[in-house]
């Protein structure tokens, strides 16, 4: 799978899942969505463990503006890094 270009979405940390998954995480909801388990934080090169369900939004398709949600860890997992990042994982 191609590595995909995205950026974190501020002010998404209230927001909970979708009916009927508001009581899942978002990480939870992520496993339910793409039927994978999370394990390591998706953005590449970043060795540490899922620990969140990012907000994420593509980078390189200036047309998809859907928020998507990636396994991310604590560091990765900033709405106020606004680099963008490379992630290698369903979205
Ligand atoms: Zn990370």
């Amino acid at each position: 799978m191609a590595n995909i270009k995205v950026k974190n979405v501020p002010g998404t940390a209230g927001e909970t899942p979708p009916y009927p998954y508001q009581d899942y995480s978002w990480l939870k909801y992520w496993e339910k969505m793409t039927g994978d388990t999370a394990t390591f934080c998706a953005r590449c090169g970043c060795l540490n463990l899922a620990k969140h369900g990012g907000h994420v939004q593509r980078c390189d398709n200036f047309f998809d503006s859907k928020i998507y949600i990636v396994p991310l860890c604590e560091e990765c997992n900033n709405p106020n890094n606004k680099d963008v990042f490379e992630v290698d994982c369903k979205l």
